[in-house]
């Protein structure tokens, strides 16, 4: 069975939808997206006959389904909740973890999605473990840069201890580099799209540390956040489950990620922070405004 992704969207992208054979009518104020997992049916977030273009402020990619989540989520939950359009694009379906399916993981990261506010969530379907930097995977992801205009990524750090993350943060910076080339040309649904390049990217903490540029006051989205990560309900902790335990879903885990955000919190005086590297030097406008 395919899963369906569902979000609530604008009135002016509902009026874009034609009813789905397979899916029947859609429910006022709401589309069902399609989770297709095999090239060339990309998506998360794409219907088979119309593709689903909402206009983001800020684009999350990731490796993995989860990784949003874990890395970011209170960031993501804030942004969100200051009226900003959040989207995530996740680059694999994560189907080399030890726990659980991937027709699993796309109802949980449907679910986180809700959890986290964003307004969309796409899948692009590339190969768990084989994060590629190649033509192919690099015009995928300038496809959904360009389809959703955001003017801020949110991207992995250049190392880490998963080569996927590694690998992904390459794609992921060639990607905003290229978008924003008028001669690299893509397409959506044959509709020769226009070049744009996001102003910024920021990297998020996964496994490895680094020194941050800023953290993110997440104290208020804590406990939003910790549902998010709950979501994953197969990779993380759950004493009822028979599956093989790893490294996530020791009831230890969760604990680290909490020390982690306490940790950054306490380096910005507050509860929980969230850590961010930028490759540039941040801009202040208003020194006196630094809350310190
Ligand atoms: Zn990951």
């Amino acid at each position: 069975m395919v899963p369906i992704y569902q979000f609530p969207i604008e009135r002016s992208t509902q009026r874009r939808l034609r009813p789905n054979p397979t899916l029947g009518e859609f429910p006022k104020g709401e589309a069902y997206l399609r989770f297709a997992s095999e090239p060339p049916n990309l998506y998360i977030g794409i219907t088979q006959f119309e593709r689903i273009t909402v206009k983001l402020d800020v684009l999350a990619i990731a490796a993995h389904p989860d990784d949003i989540e874990l890395s970011c989520g209170g960031t993501i939950i804030k942004l969100a909740k200051q009226g900003r359009k959040v989207g995530i694009v996740d680059l694999t379906e994560g189907e080399l973890g030890t726990r659980g399916t991937r027709e699993i993981r796309a109802k949980e990261a449907l679910n986180a999605a809700r959890i986290l506010g964003v307004s969309v969530r796409e899948n692009l379907g590339i190969p768990d473990g084989n994060i590629e930097n190649t033509v192919e995977n690099r015009a995928r992801l300038i496809r959904s840069i360009r389809r959703h205009k955001p003017e801020v990524l949110l991207l992995p750090f250049h190392t880490d201890r998963h080569p996927d993350h590694v690998n992904a943060h390459t794609l992921c910076r060639e990607a905003w580099f290229f978008s924003g080339i008028d001669k690299m040309e893509t397409h959506d649904n044959d509709i020769k799209q226009a070049a744009h390049r996001p102003r910024n990217y920021y990297s998020y903490m996964q496994w490895f540390e680094f020194v941050p540029s800023f953290i993110v006051d997440v104290s208020d989205e804590y406990e939003q956040r910790l549902n998010a990560v709950k979501a994953f309900k197969s990779q993380f902790h759950d004493p009822s489950s028979t599956e093989k335990e790893t490294v996530l879903s020791t009831p230890e885990f969760l604990e680290l990620i909490r020390t982690r955000l306490e940790y950054y919190g306490d380096r910005i005086g507050k509860k929980y922070g969230e850590p961010f590297f930028s490759p540039s030097y941040v801009p202040v406008v208003d020194l006196y405004s630094l809350d310190l």
